[in-house]
């Protein structure tokens, strides 16, 4: 009934949302049929046992169309699986279908993606953020149960905030990155993108686990996270970094989340304003990593392997070159210049050396705060959604607008973004929460407070 009701919701607003470069209709009934089998008999339960699930098109899965939103991988249908996605499949969840992205998710509006932008559910002439834009836009539309997300810089703690869902970021190496195509590998972390945090601390409960597979992934024993879904903030500190809320924020948004702060002081935290001060380098440094990795992760699209390959060309070098030219997109082609060059020799030292210490830097600056507090709160991003076409003729706007959420991928810290309000135009405000490394329960149990 759940994936029947899923994929009628699809047929009913896709046309207008989009959230979906893929439905498997089929194979979404077929497996639905499968796995309620298994739960008559007994042999399967548990909380995802037949929820339907979309995910993000940068996950393999097998047999299943997965494109990264790029005319280079349009027709690429991976041989295995995603580890987080097999674990969900585990668990009995039923794959709906692959979520709209920004091309190798490099943007923040879904607007980059060669198969058309995502539209906000709450207003369709605005973007549903990035660049997990369609999964999250999916939950808001409620074309599934929910969704996963990944989040280099932002993209599943951002659009979450502009759909009016929720999502976490955890702690890098938490979910295995098997089987998830690289954007910027260091950075790169899958996370759970749900109407509220008790469905994120269930699916994350879920999806992370320790996989030889990744050779970042870290073997906690702390993966219960459904065990923070207690209301109780008594004694939790609270840091409010001052630079969050300076310049080019949104008033409005920065009363909501002073206001979701207030709530928590009132349920018994304690609540102190402080000093975080290298966010301004976060941007900077993000993009000088983030392009560099990015240049070398999407050196094996040529053409030869997968996907997309020019008709006519002269030579195997013009081969690459062509296939290249006509199979990336402008934001990706811009970026893998932008790496090229910031790691190619004379240069090197000057960008990314500099990047690689400024991330130690700003690492070290959290680690100062977390001796201090259990949880930092502040805005998600700057602003609401803004309206379609608005980021796309202005790409430094759009870098400034993940100032919030970078700093936390540079040092690996987890983060939640969660509903706290909306603006005058009705569009949903996000507040996020981050942790140090392995607390996703304070940040967890904070949220669910919160809620
Ligand atoms: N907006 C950021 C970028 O364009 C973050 C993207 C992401 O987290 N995948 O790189």
């Amino acid at each position: 009934e759940a994936v029947t009701a899923a994929l009628d919701a699809i047929e009913a607003k896709e046309k207008k949302v989009n959230s979906f470069v893929t439905v498997d209709r089929e194979g979404a009934l077929k497996r639905a049929e499968e796995v309620q089998k298994m739960i008559d008999d007994g042999t399967l339960t548990g909380p995802l046992a037949g929820v339907p699930v979309a995910i993000k098109d940068n996950m393999c899965t097998k047999d299943l169309l997965t494109t990264c939103s790029s005319k280079i991988l349009y027709n690429f249908k991976p041989t295995y699986t995603a580890e987080a996605v097999e674990n969900l499949e585990k668990a009995g969840a039923v794959i709906i279908g692959k979520t709209n992205m920004d091309e190798f998710a490099m943007g923040s509006t879904t607007e980059t993606s060669a198969y058309g932008a995502t539209k906000n559910p709450w207003n369709e002439a605005h973007v549903p953020g990035g660049s997990s834009g369609g999964s999250c836009a999916a939950v808001a539309a409620e074309e599934c149960s929910y969704a996963l997300g990944s989040d280099t810089g932002g993209s599943i703690r951002q659009p979450s905030s502009f759909c009016g869902v929720t999502g976490i970021k955890p702690t890098y190496g938490t979910v295995s990155r098997y089987g998830l195509i690289a954007y910027g590998s260091s950075l790169d972390q899958i996370g759970p993108i749900a109407k509220d945090v008790t469905d994120c601390a269930t699916i994350l409960e879920a999806i992370a686990s320790y996989d030889k597979k990744d050779s970042t992934s870290i073997a906690r024993d702390d993966l219960k996270f459904t065990d923070a879904l207690v209301d109780d903030v008594k004694g939790l500190k609270i840091g409010i970094p001052r630079d969050y809320f300076g310049e080019g924020l949104d008033p409005e948004v920065k009363e909501a989340v002073l206001n979701a702060a207030k709530v928590l002081e009132e349920k018994g935290a304690v609540v102190e304003e402080f000093d975080l001060s290298l966010v301004e380098y976060a941007i900077p440094a993000y993009y000088v990593i983030a392009c560099a990795e990015a240049s070398s992760n999407l050196a094996r699209f040529d053409g030869v392997k997968y996907g997309y390959r020019a008709k006519e060309y002269e030579g195997l070098h013009n081969m690459y070159k062509k296939t290249r030219s006509e199979g990336f997109g402008t934001e990706v082609k811009r970026r893998i210049m932008l790496g090229s060059f910031v790691l190619s020799s004379g240069y090197y030292d000057a960008y990314y050396l500099k990047a690689l210490r400024t991330k130690a830097l700003i690492k070290k600056a959290f680690d100062e705060a977390f001796a201090k507090y259990d949880v930092i709160l502040g805005p998600a991003a700057p602003t609401t959604a803004p309206k379609l076409g608005e980021s796309l003729s202005d790409p430094i706007k759009m870098y400034l607008g993940d100032i919030y959420t970078i700093s936390v991928n540079l040092a690996g810290l987890p983060g939640i973004s969660l509903p706290c309000g909306k603006d005058s135009n009705g569009l949903p405000i996000g507040l996020q929460l981050i942790g140090d490394c392995f607390k996703e329960k304070k940040i967890i149990r904070a949220a669910y407070a919160f809620e």
